[in-house]
């Protein structure tokens, strides 16, 4: 689970094979004013989609319809709702009728297209036995996406945490890990309090698979329950977005379902009264500019946050190793995403250490880890920093590699971790493990390991 953390999403993921090969159209990615993206222009693409993936794109270039849903509030993944997958395939025959119209010299053909279609249908109607286990597979709706421009510039507070008014600060660092949701979100919760974690990460869904079953009340219900049980306060749970996503792709398909699952990871998180929701920023995957993908990341969290106006959830950044053309390496990556988003009070950073360290800023050594300090406060600034992957490397010093060692058995090392522990940036937000798993056991060792290089006792929560 924690170990396998390390992937950089670098190439574009509908790479895997199962499943039918279709042709897709492109979407069209509308801007308030008025423009289409550029991403729209790219050719027809055929991709392997998931098995479990049934991407509705109706979209053609040139007709103006927009891929899927008008309403973008109520859907993104969900069992399909049987009126609207109607209108759908109505929409779809339609379009084909009209095509068949226009082609004025093939009755003949178009008669015989017709025969061949009603067989087909006729034949898997009767053919295929229908089994009680035959429960409908969740299906990914693309809302129609328009991205906002030149809306006010809501400037991020200064303080730990934008909870504000809820959330008694105590000064102290919250150690806990990513742990297993396995079996029910609230799971979470009782895992986290056997390795003795104050603050803890986890997945809302499948995280390497686009759709998942929507939450049911119950699951939202029994989560929250526990939370407000154990004191896990809402800006003290981080959860980890899907690795499939890349919000800075040039390709229109990976675009436009990596801004739907971002949507409906961060109304999980609103329903679960979470604050925080971290992701990697994304990857130009060496197709488009640093520029572009950087623009693009920016343009789906601000999508996001229109589709959502009255949630406080905030989208966190992840910092990366400078892996390839990853996004998010360069603290200054960070920085311009912050800057093109328009509410800056809901968007925030994560810092991992693994990925420092990788991407050339020496958490070893005491000068190392001032100059990491100076240059977040100086590039991003240190209002942002709401979480910390706190992670030793395997790999050296600006190795550009994510390789997560336990804490202390790599090149990071316990001196690096005792500036960490005691560094006052670090209070009143959630320092979780994402080291290799080994047990339970193991993870509560750490954490007390870490309580030990804690200058005094009240450092800890
Ligand atoms: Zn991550
Ligand atoms: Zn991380």
């Amino acid at each position: 689970m924690a170990s396998k953390i390390n992937a950089d999403v670098e190439e574009p993921v509908l790479r895997v094979t199962r499943g039918s090969k279709r042709k897709l159209t492109s979407p069209i990615i509308k801007h308030e004013d008025g423009e289409t993206s550029n991403v729209a222009k790219q050719s027809h693409k055929s991709l392997h989609l998931l098995s479990s993936t049934k991407l509705e794109l109706l979209q053609a270039e040139n007709s103006g319809v927009q891929i899927c849903e008008k309403n973008a509030n109520s859907v993104t993944s969900h069992v399909p709702n049987p009126t609207k997958t109607l209108k759908s395939k109505q929409t779809v025959k339609q379009m084909d009728k009209e095509s068949h119209e226009k082609d004025s010299q093939g009755n003949g053909k178009q008669e015989k297209i017709k025969k061949e279609k009603k067989a087909k249908a006729e034949k898997t109607d009767t053919g295929k036995k229908v089994s009680k286990n035959d429960v409908p597979k969740p299906v990914m709706v693309i809302p129609e996406i328009i991205i906002p421009s030149n809306k006010p510039i809501i400037k991020r507070e200064d303080g730990p945490s934008p909870w504000n008014g809820t959330v008694k600060y105590d000064n102290k660092i919250f150690l806990g890990a990513h742990i297993s949701a396995a079996g029910g979100l609230e799971n979470a919760i009782t895992n986290s309090l056997n390795i003795g974690g104050t603050s803890f990460a986890l997945f809302l869904k499948n995280q390497r698979q686009w759709v998942s079953k929507p939450m049911e009340d119950v699951t939202v219900e029994r989560f929250k329950a526990a939370c407000a049980t154990h004191n896990f306060l809402p800006h003290l749970i981080l959860p980890h977005g899907s690795y499939l996503m890349n919000c800075g792709s040039s390709d229109p398909v990976i675009l436009a379902k990596s801004r739907a699952n971002l949507l409906d990871e961060v109304q999980r998180c609103e329903r679960l009264g979470i604050l925080y929701y971290n992701i990697h920023p994304g990857s130009s995957c060496g197709k488009g500019t640093r520029e572009e993908a950087i623009k693009s990341i920016a343009d789906s969290i601000n999508w996001v946050h229109d589709q959502t106006p009255d949630s406080k959830v905030t989208v966190v950044l992840e910092n990366m190793c400078r892996q390839g053309n990853t996004i998010g390496g360069d603290f200054s990556d960070l920085a311009e995403i912050i800057q093109q988003v328009f509410d800056q009070s809901r968007i925030g950073v994560c810092l991992d250490t693994c990925h420092a360290l990788a991407a050339g800023y020496d958490l070893a050594t005491a000068h190392g880890f001032d100059s990491f300090l100076e240059e977040f406060e100086r590039v991003v600034g240190f209002r942002y920093l709401v979480a910390v992957h706190l992670n030793d490397s395997e790999g050296e010093l600006g190795c550009h590699r994510d390789r997560h060692a336990s804490i202390g058995k790599g090149k990071i090392g316990l001196e690096g971790f005792r500036r960490i522990v005691n560094c006052p940036r670090f209070r009143d937000i959630p320092v979780v493990l994402e080291t290799p798993f080994i047990s339970d056991e193991h993870y509560k060792k750490e954490i007390l390991l870490l309580k030990s290089l804690a200058n005094s006792d009240t450092v800890c929560a």
